[in-house]
């Protein structure tokens, strides 16, 4: 097992597994990957594939079923992306975002270090993926939820059985309240960047590089909120760049919401560190699961994106519905908004002189739309037929 923790930034080593260093940005796993080779890996199972790269002893229950996600070619999404499309469909884990690599590693990691509960601050993706991990192995977890937290996503988290408590009062400031609450309790907060879910997150790229060998992405495209997903592809090109697997690395290009764009922000200045967006500076979105103003990893995301060449983009809630609206039309895959952002963002780019056509660019649907479906929000129009007439209505709607 990996350890300790690692700061990116300034090298100091911690034994434990806090989440930040003392110079205030936050830690990873670095493992020592040289001399691994994936090729000649055995057809272990999903993230277990990985597994000195991992800082766990094992995987049992719902952890194994996460990852190992299809890489498709979408042609058809060519010419609205503007260069050669793989999605990386992270829909296809167990609860339907990328987050489970995350929980997966963590989750199992706090488990084999003797913790009894684990806890998140999350009303969406992160809370019923950690609550899933944690049913599936027998641990305790505590949820805490906004008071304003829609039925649906309540029902969505409750299914598993985590204690839920709705907390009053500023929810973004309680990414700092829980690390103190892992410090005072017997109970371990596993947040967006705690260091086990950055190295589950790794993952990702290890699978993107093997599924496209021989060929190697010129980019890779995410929608970035806290900076955890993003700090986790950018440790897996360190690592794969420690094997000797890797000389030049995919530019990392992250998509935000322009309701809510601290990272976009920073790099427009040229900043070298992202800092918090005032509440004035903050509107709403449909893309909910990436609209922190105050990312805790969001520094970090900045210099992997300045270190691969990448950049950073915002986009507006009607380039996102557009952008969703391709994804079902023109690849089949029903996407959440958040995850249909770096499709618009890409275009943009592209526009921008960033991206050329002929290049090679994945972009990651992080979540799947299937949880919002089905709210009767959409209207859709359709034609009602008596059997009669079915035949003769068919052959006029008939195109081809
Ligand atoms: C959590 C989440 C994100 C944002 O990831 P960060 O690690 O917070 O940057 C993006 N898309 C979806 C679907 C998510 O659930
Ligand atoms: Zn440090």
């Amino acid at each position: 097992m990996i350890p300790s923790a690692v700061c990116y930034r300034c090298d100091r080593k911690y034994q434990d597994d806090r989440v930040r260093c003392d110079c205030g940005e936050p830690l990873w796993f670095d493992a020592d990957s040289t001399g691994v080779d994936f090729s000649t890996r055995s057809e272990a199972q999903g993230l277990w594939r990985y597994a000195e790269l991992l800082p766990v002893s094992g995987l049992e229950g719902i952890a194994t079923a996460a990852g190992r996600t299809p890489l498709v070619r979408s042609r058809r999404l060519d010419r609205v992306a503007g260069c050669r499309v793989y999605v990386k469909d992270e829909s296809e884990n167990p609860t339907g975002s990328y987050k489970d690599r995350g929980s997966a590693v963590a989750v199992s990691r706090g488990l084999q270090r003797g913790t009894d509960v684990v806890g998140t601050v999350s009303y969406g993706n992160m809370a019923m993926s950690t609550a899933a991990h944690a049913a599936s192995l027998g641990c305790e977890c505590v949820v805490l939820v906004p008071t304003d937290i829609q039925p649906g996503r309540l029902e969505l988290i409750a299914q598993y059985d985590p204690t839920i408590l709705q907390v009053e009062g500023d929810y973004g400031d309680l990414y700092h309240e829980v690390l103190k609450l892992n410090r005072d309790l017997p109970v371990s907060f596993l947040p967006s960047d705690a260091p086990g879910r950055i190295s589950g997150y790794k993952t990702a790229l290890f699978e993107i590089y093997e599924s496209l060998a021989p060929e190697t992405p010129d980019a890779i495209a995410l929608p970035a909120s806290s900076g955890g997903f993003a700090s986790g592809l950018w440790r897996g090109i360190l690592d794969l760049q420690n094997a000797g697997l890797l000389e030049t690395p995919p530019r990392l290009y992250l998509v935000q919401t322009a309701a809510s764009d601290p990272i976009t922000r920073a790099f427009d200045a040229n900043r070298d560190e992202v800092s918090a967006l005032s509440t004035e500076a903050v509107g709403e979105t449909i893309a909910h699961s990436i609209g922190n103003p105050d990312p805790p990893s969001g520094t970090r995301a900045l210099t992997a994106v300045r270190q691969t060449g990448g950049a950073v983009c915002s986009v507006t809630d009607d380039d996102i519905r557009d952008a969703q609206r391709q994804y079902a039309q023109r690849s089949g895959l029903c996407v959440e908004p958040a995850s249909a952002a770096p499709l618009a963002g890409v275009a943009r780019l592209g526009a921008r002189g960033e991206i050329d056509d002929d290049e090679t660019v994945v972009l990651v649907p992080t979540g799947t739309g299937f949880k919002e479906m089905g709210t009767g929000s959409e209207s859709v129009q359709t034609e009602t037929v008596t059997r009669s007439a079915l035949s003769s209505r068919l052959e006029s709607r008939l195109s081809g």
